[in-house]
């Protein structure tokens, strides 16, 4: 899940699990699961976790690990920033200003 975190005078979003709530603050670290497609135009539900104990919890929650499947959090995160249309330019802004 998405959640926003006051610091300073900001809101500072970051992904959370949604098996145990906490910060994923390292990409690598994370996962989104998913029930497998049925079919073309199959839209999915996806749970973002842990690796680990929470990755087993949200497969299970899904149906089991047969009928899910997961990506490496860093590779939906990155599929999904290419997905909405942000350019590569609009990251690297956010870069040279040391993030949000
Ligand atoms: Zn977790």
């Amino acid at each position: 899940m998405i959640k926003v975190m006051y610091k300073g005078h900001r809101s500072v979003p970051m992904v959370c699990c949604d098996i145990c709530g906490s910060w994923i603050d390292d990409a690598d670290a994370g996962a989104a699961v998913f029930r497998k497609s049925v079919g073309e135009g199959c839209i999915s539900e996806v749970l973002h976790t842990h690796k680990g104990r929470c990755h087993v919890v949200a497969e299970e929650r899904l149906g089991g690990q047969v009928k899910t499947g997961w990506h490496e959090l860093r590779q939906h995160l990155q599929l999904l920033v290419f997905n909405t249309g942000i350019p590569p330019a609009a990251l690297q802004k956010l870069e040279d200003g040391n993030g949000f």
